[in-house]
């Protein structure tokens, strides 16, 4: 493999999401060449942990060969047929079957897309219908959180609250952004159980000022994870669901990230006793070998759209590709059948939580927070006032090169370092992680002097 031909057509030819061109085009592009358990191999033969799961998608890390046999079962069947039209396939039909089963209850439906982008597009239309057939046009409004990540098509980016973002586009109206759950940074004087009440009792504020008439949903991820893992405060979730069931307005849960066991259950949802009306899945339901992205429909709103009558005007040309539903079925299979996600909650969550909190005593981590197998960790210059090195996020740019240079693939969100590594670490890949995140803390500590 010539390295330097690849990465010169690269800077000639490829335009990477997410990326500075300038920049890219003058310092390069990193090179991944190889994977295997919860590594990845860089064209230098650099062999990193991957503590962000690829992009929050391989669950079960980058092995599993049964996902594999089972695209290519498929394809060498039925490489591809469309859903339109009242057509179907068999491994779409059980691989919506068996989301059920493992869906917060009373989410029985599906509606397949190619991503998660995707997947909150056909939510603003499912919304709209909804309303519509309600008889209640007037419900509009979605109210969306500040610093959420929903997707980056228009309506993805226009429900997300990116400021960075939203500068680059005309935003979809009637969506409004309330304040996030964001204790370390917003809090204040507040204790975090006071600060997750104020926060929640923003969306009745706001629902208040729009008019409980004309707001259709609130969408939500249960933990903002590219936002930099916030947490919210145990108070929060508990508040959002009163003030919701006290007005009539759909509750739309984000779970791209958190779907599929990162949390300790099945979905975010189910760890914090959250009942949707719309969740939206993509990532990890294939473990990330396959694009595959959807819409579970709680039965209040399947009800409504089932018995309306008239096209729902909607849908993609890979909605529900058959290779990527038997990818989905066999990750969920395993998933299943090895008890990955129980194992976590029990045993290596726990612990990598337990050694993720130590992390917290270094010199320049302000808060070491977690959950499940995600984790933030938030630098600061000044322990005690939380005070940032600077306001250009360099201590979290130099610790990821840190990182990975001691072979970790951590992700800098500002200045928060975030972690999400595949379930499938053992107790040894733990302190594998921690001690290589140790290192890059102390060498980022050094260069910022
Ligand atoms: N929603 C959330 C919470 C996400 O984190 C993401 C992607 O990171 C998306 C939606 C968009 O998913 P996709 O990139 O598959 O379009």
């Amino acid at each position: 493999m010539d390295k330097k031909l690849l990465q010169s057509a690269d800077a000639a030819h490829l335009m990477h999401p997410f990326s500075d061109f300038k920049e890219m085009v003058e310092e390069g592009t990193r090179l991944i060449t190889n994977a295997e358990d919860a590594y990845i191999v860089d064209v230098d033969g650099h062999r990193m942990l991957d503590a962000m799961s690829g992009l929050w998608c391989c669950n079960l890390g980058y092995s599993r060969k049964e996902i594999i046999k089972a695209i290519d079962d498929q394809l060498n069947t039925l490489p591809y047929y469309n859903s339109f039209f009242q057509c179907t396939t068999p491994a779409s039909v059980e691989l919506a079957r068996v989301i059920s089963e493992i869906a917060p209850e009373g989410m029985n439906n599906v509606f397949f897309t190619g991503s998660g982008s995707e997947a909150n597009d056909t939510n603003l239309r499912m919304i709209r219908r909804y309303w519509d057939l309600k008889e209640q046009p007037e419900k509009r409004i979605i109210i969306s959180r500040k610093n959420a990540y929903h997707g980056s098509t228009i309506a993805g980016a226009s429900l997300g609250g990116m400021n960075g973002m939203h500068k680059q586009f005309s935003r979809l109206d009637n969506i409004v952004h309330i304040d996030q759950p964001y204790w370390f940074e917003e809090g204040g004087d507040m204790s975090p159980e006071e600060f997750g009440i104020h926060a929640a009792n923003a969306l009745e504020t706001k629902i208040q000022e729009l008019g409980p008439e004309r707001v259709a949903a609130f969408i939500a991820e249960p933990i903002q994870g590219a936002g930099g893992v916030i947490i919210p405060p145990e108070s929060y979730w508990p508040q959002i669901k009163k003030i919701l069931a006290k007005y009539d307005i759909l509750m739309v849960m984000d779970e791209v990230i958190f779907g599929f066991g990162r949390t300790g259950q099945w979905f975010g949802s189910q760890y914090y006793d959250i009942q949707p009306d719309l969740l939206t899945f993509a990532k990890a339901v294939t473990n990330g070998y396959y694009p595959l992205g959807g819409v579970m429909v709680g039965d209040k709103v399947a009800d409504v759209l089932k018995s309306g009558g008239g096209e729902f005007t909607h849908g993609y040309t890979y909605s529900a590709h058959p290779a990527a539903c038997a990818a989905g079925l066999a990750t969920i299979n395993i998933l299943r059948d090895e008890k990955i996600i129980e194992k976590m909650a029990e045993d290596t969550g726990p612990y990598l939580q337990q050694r993720w909190k130590e992390l917290g005593e270094h010199r320049i981590v302000g808060e070491a927070r977690g959950l499940g197998f995600v984790g933030a960790l938030e630098l600061v210059k000044d322990k005690a006032s939380r005070a940032r090195f600077d306001d250009k996020c360099t201590a979290g740019a130099i610790c990821r090169t840190m990182s990975i240079k001691n072979g970790l693939v951590m992700r800098a969100t500002g200045d928060a370092m975030i972690i999400a590594p595949p379930l499938i670490l053992t107790r040894e890949q733990v302190d594998e992680l921690i001690t290589k995140a140790e290192r890059a803390l102390d060498d980022t500590a050094e260069a910022l002097g």
